[in-house]
């Protein structure tokens, strides 16, 4: 299969498993266990009823009457904002602590930045009984206090990383200190379709869920599972991996992936990789990152905290060098525009993250009878404070 990761990891020219010599010994056990343990018959009814019983799946595929009627074409919404906490984030936590019972690790550790993935483990920690430790950026546990304090009500001790800039990428270091001092006994819980290999390739498939739903409905709904087009944000890349898996191989199904083009994708505040970013390795990984000259990793910005990353996974570098998906952006404006326009239009106050793909439906051109598909990642919830800061650029 084109799109699939071989047995070295690697999505074309990306993917691989760039990690130093003491942390070989977890990733390798990994490697070795997740086919198996995914494809296990028990394995796959918990994980199934997990998501049924607890998560509330299946998320509804919502026929969006009138934003259809507005963009003159047919759109559904499939509504990962219904997800128990909030966002698509917990079909991943789920499969991979079931998958750390099997490898008989009772511990959990995670990284988070904006907080929502350390949540979303919380949330499965405590749901097993398991111990759970989430790092994060001291600058970043200031920035988002009410997720700190959610995860200490569910349970988690959350670690300030101190070094660098105090943000994401610190406390993954963070987090992969504590791992190769804890292999036994300890599962790293990565958030999104990132990190060394089979960590990409495990993420997408437990979010698969999501195109594998959209089949059965559409099928039920259009009567033909294959939609025209499917529309999904990308931070690191699991909410549009999880709404394209079904459809990579039907390259007549359209596949849009968008990035945050923050302040302009010239700005110098952005979040733009696959505009802005060269090959280089990142957590892991090689894929695109934002880099300087010299190879330092750009900071990213975004008014959504969930895109505000400098690089995409290893299988988005390879969609998108290969063009399967085209890779398209929406700066914080037209997000902010998208998510009020889908609050008044259909009663639903979007993620901002998921906003941003909502943003590109007015730059692309659809038939009237064209079934476009787009991933609502998350509920608005958390982003009140700014939608209700946020002025309309013409009001100034
Ligand atoms: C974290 C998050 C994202 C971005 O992560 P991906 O791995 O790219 O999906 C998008 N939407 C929401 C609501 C999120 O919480």
């Amino acid at each position: 299969m084109k799109f699939s990761v071989d047995n070295r990891g690697y999505y074309g020219d990306f993917g691989g498993a760039y990690v130093p010599e003491m942390l070989h010994p977890n990733v390798e056990e990994l490697r070795t266990r997740y086919l198996e343990i995914l494809n296990d018959e028990g394995f796959r009814e918990e994980f199934y009823g997990l998501l049924h019983d607890y998560v509330g799946r299946p998320t509804p595929l919502f026929f969006a009457s009138r934003l259809s009627d507005h963009y003159k074409t047919r759109i559904y919404l499939k509504r990962e904002d219904l997800c128990h906490t909030g966002a698509h984030k917990i079909n991943n936590t789920i499969g991979q602590i079931l998958l750390a019972r099997r490898l008989g690790k009772m511990k959990i550790i995670a990284e988070t930045g904006a907080g929502q993935h350390g949540v979303a483990t919380a949330t499965v920690c405590a749901l097993m009984g398991m111990e759970c430790t989430v790092y994060m950026g001291q600058l970043d546990m200031e920035r988002q206090r009410p997720n700190v304090e959610r995860m200490r009500i569910l349970g988690a001790t959350v670690v300030p990383a101190l070094s660098g800039n105090m943000t994401l990428k610190d406390a993954t270091n963070e987090a992969l200190r504590h791992w190769i001092n804890r292999p036994t006994d300890t599962h790293y819980i990565i958030g999104s379709v990132v990190g060394p290999h089979p960590y990409p390739d495990m993420v997408a498939r437990f979010q698969s869920v999501i195109s594998e739903e959209i089949q059965k409905q559409l099928m039920q709904k259009e009567g033909n599972p294959y939609p025209d087009t499917v529309i999904a944000c990308v931070g690191g890349g699991s909410n549009a991996a999880g709404a394209f898996y079904h459809f990579l191989e039907d390259e007549h199904v359209q596949l849009i992936g968008v990035e945050a083009a923050g302040k302009g994708v010239d700005s110098g505040h952005s979040a733009a990789t696959t505009v802005l970013g060269k090959p280089g390795v990142i957590h892991g990984s090689k894929t695109l990152l934002m880099q300087t000259a010299d190879g330092q990793v750009v900071e990213p910005y975004s008014i959504s905290a969930g895109l505000d990353y400098p690089g995409i996974g290893p299988l988005h570098a390879h969609l998108f060098q290969t063009g399967r998906v085209s890779f398209q952006h929406a700066t914080d404006d037209e997000a902010m525009e998208a998510g009020l326009e889908l609050s008044r239009m259909e009663g639903i106050i979007p993620a901002i993250e998921s906003a941003h793909a909502l943003a590109t439906l007015k730059k692309n051109q659809f038939d009237p009878d064209d079934v476009v598909v787009v991933s609502l990642s998350g509920r608005g919830d958390k982003d009140l404070e700014t939608y209700i800061g946020w002025k309309p650029k013409n009001d100034e």
